[in-house]
């Protein structure tokens, strides 16, 4: 059976209500690669139902990002989530999600301020705001999340809990290219040069781990380490910051909780990436 698109809200909430089974749910914002794809692939072998939807979400860009340039390709979409025999595809307009009077905003205290917070200040915002619509359009038992956005997820976990939702999320692992790159949309926007330099994330977190393999525990020693490889590798350095896995606090001693976090530019291009660092 191929996918059913699902445009408007009021015949996505029927759908989903009908179905006796588990629903997973794996929203994305289109333009499909691996990572998107291992959640869909976990997503069919744990629910009987799968919705992924596609929607590129104007509320978590700031004015002066990539909403209008971010890639698009509905067609490949399809075909893909074909294959995977996905149920539904929801694919709703921007009217649909926010109609001209909508007025209603859904924010996570504190967590949300740090890491990418700090230099993309509304961003959350609108991540947290589409994703509780989304569920509550979707209803899914569980949502299937990449820790590429380990942040996402930790700040949506806090929402659902805080709102008494009862959908799960499920983290998946990173997905990467062979040579380490994190699987992302916006690698489409690198040229040749760039790629190679955007290793320099990956690389990092792989110095990083070695140096915490070698004994150290200090995330002051690291972090000179890396920022010294990063910026000989043409990086821009957003953030470079080690936290703890389960609420994102801050540490002074890397322990098997702690993660490292990295925000770089590469050329107009900011990647991201994390890692835990203690095996
Ligand atoms: P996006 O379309 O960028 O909003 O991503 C949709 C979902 O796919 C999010 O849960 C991401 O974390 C996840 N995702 C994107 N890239 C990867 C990746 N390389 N590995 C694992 N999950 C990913």
């Amino acid at each position: 059976m191929k996918p059913e698109i699902i445009t408007s809200i009021s015949a996505m909430k029927k759908l989903t209500g009908k179905h006796a089974g588990l629903t997973g749910f794996v929203p994305t914002m289109g333009f499909l690669q691996e990572g998107h794809l291992s959640l869909v692939r976990l997503a069919k072998k744990q629910c009987d139902v799968v919705v992924v939807s596609i929607y590129v979400n104007p509320t978590q860009f700031s004015p002066s990002e990539d909403l209008a340039s971010y890639p698009r390709d509905f067609e490949r979409d399809y075909a893909l989530l074909a294959e995977l025999e996905v149920d539904y595809i929801f694919f709703p307009d921007n009217n649909e999600m926010y109609p001209p009077d909508y007025n209603t905003w859904v924010e996570v205290k504190g967590i949300s301020e740090v890491l990418c917070g700090r230099s993309r200040p509304s961003h959350f915002r609108g991540v947290t705001t589409i994703v509780l619509k989304l569920v509550n359009i979707v209803q899914p038992d569980y949502m299937y999340m990449g820790e590429k956005d380990f942040q996402q997820i930790t700040v949506l976990k806090k929402m659902l809990k805080d709102l008494n939702s009862d959908t799960i999320i499920v983290p998946c692992p990173i997905v990467r290219e062979p040579d380490g790159l994190a699987l992302s949309s916006r690698n489409k926007y690198l040229d040749e040069k760039q790629r190679q330099d955007a290793l320099c994330l990956s690389k990092a977190v792989k110095l990083a781990r070695q140096s915490v393999a070698q004994g150290c525990r200090n995330p002051e020693v690291i972090l000179n380490i890396i920022t010294q490889f990063i910026t000989a590798a043409h990086g821009k350095i957003d953030y470079i910051e080690f936290r703890q896995s389960n609420d994102l606090s801050a540490t002074e001693i890397i322990d098997k909780e702690t993660r490292i976090f990295l925000a770089i530019y590469i050329g107009k291009t900011r990647l991201i990436d994390n890692a835990i660092l203690l095996q």
